[in-house]
């Protein structure tokens, strides 16, 4: 259980963290910078953009808010047992400026949402329940725009609005979601560092399986449109899509995200429609100065 004692540690430093920073963010000078909307965006309504979802975050029921937050606390540190977080306070100040700015244009705004740059070569980005959202430095490393980021967390916020992992966690457990809430909570207590075996190789399997492919596009398709209300070009997402799919398919890089998730030709395939939907209500601003200087800074 070394592992998890190291993972716990990584979060709560994470933790400590991260509310001083967020704190001190203009999120509304930040979007006014970028083109959107204080409050509602550019005012795209996803259901009208997207076809076939339903209301946001009601898919999985039975359980809390702060049930699916405590989840995901345990599945944040499950991902932090594999790989620890980029040592450049400035780079993950930036990061939780996009991924605040992009969620306060979300569903759910008011999540305790926090982003982390996981220092890996390996090209990929996750999201835990109740709105921990990782992205590795070697994805991270492939853009050259904000556009490109802010789709990309777009996606991995669209994951916890919809609550995808809960979904794919609860079917791990013969008890459903009362079992899982009920070993997350176990392992909340001040005296039991350990979280239960069960949970934590349940969590695993899961980043290790991947989601349904059918949530991974309809998070793509929420994904550009999220990113758009921010004032994003939606075709970031697009453009990383692109990347990926340059990339050889044996390359170690990318191993993991490609068995987790549909081909990037694929992905683009079924996005096509919602960019051209999207094209009328985008605004083209590339904040690519600030970008250069956050993470061109890190090659
Ligand atoms: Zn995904």
């Amino acid at each position: 259980m070394k592992t998890s004692i190291r993972a716990r540690l990584m979060l709560a430093v994470l933790l400590s963290a991260l509310p001083g920073m967020t704190a001190a963010l203009d999120i509304g000078g930040f979007g006014s910078l970028l083109g959107g909307g204080s409050d509602s965006g550019n005012g795209i309504d996803i259901g009208q953009v997207v076809s076939g979802i339903g209301d946001i975050g009601r898919t999985v029921t039975g359980i809390s808010e702060e049930e699916e937050i405590e989840i995901g606390r345990n599945a944040a540190a499950v991902l932090l047992g594999a790989a620890k977080p980029v040592d450049d306070p400035a780079l993950q100040r930036y990061i939780n400026k996009v991924g605040r700015w992009v969620v306060s244009q979300s569903e759910r705004p008011d999540l305790p949402w926090r982003f982390c740059v996981l220092d890996t070569p390996h090209l990929n980005a996750f999201a835990s329940p109740g709105g921990y959202v990782f992205i590795t430095r070697g994805l991270l490393q492939t853009m050259s725009s904000e556009s490109e980021l802010a789709g990309v967390l777009a996606h991995e916020a669209a994951h916890v609005l919809q609550k995808h992992h809960v979904k794919a966690i609860t079917s791990f457990s013969s008890s459903g979601v009362s079992g899982i809430v009920k070993l997350a909570s176990q392992t909340s207590g001040a005296q039991d560092n350990f979280m239960a075996t069960e949970l934590v190789n349940g969590l695993k399997d899961m980043y290790l399986r991947g989601l349904d492919k059918e949530d991974e596009y309809e998070a793509d398709r929420m994904g550009v449109v999220i990113a758009a209300r921010a004032g994003y070009d939606p075709y970031g997402l697009a453009s990383v899509l692109q990347t990926l799919d340059s990339v050889n398919p044996d390359d170690d890089s990318v191993s993991l995200m490609f068995k987790t998730h549909p081909t990037p030709f694929a992905r683009l395939d079924e996005l096509t429609p919602v960019l051209d939907q999207l094209d009328d209500s985008v605004s083209q601003v590339e904040p690519d100065k600030r970008f250069n200087t956050s993470v061109m800074a890190q090659r």
